[in-house]
């Protein structure tokens, strides 16, 4: 992998940067508004950067709604255990 000088990480096809920002969402507990929104392509090194300017990235949109929606009934799930655990 080349160096770049804006000293981000190259992702070599477009495909890896995209899952690398899907799995920097899901670190992020799926906060769309979390971390890098979108990737492009860098003119210095020819590869792929992520970046945490808008707009995000369609793939984030979808994966979010669906991640958000688990997440929510994960939550609510525990809750209720809890609720349960202090009687
Ligand atoms: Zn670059």
């Amino acid at each position: 992998m080349r160096d770049c000088s804006s000293k981000k990480i190259g992702y070599s096809s477009e495909s890896s940067a995209i899952s690398a920002l899907l799995e920097a969402h899901q670190k992020s507990n799926f906060e769309i508004n979390n971390g890098p929104q979108n990737i492009y392509r860098c003119s210095i090194c020819d590869q792929y950067h992520l970046t945490s300017k808008k707009p995000s990235h369609a793939i984030l949109k979808q994966n979010s709604t669906i991640a958000n929606e688990t997440i929510k009934n994960d939550i609510q799930r525990w809750t209720n255990k809890f609720k349960n655990f202090k009687r």
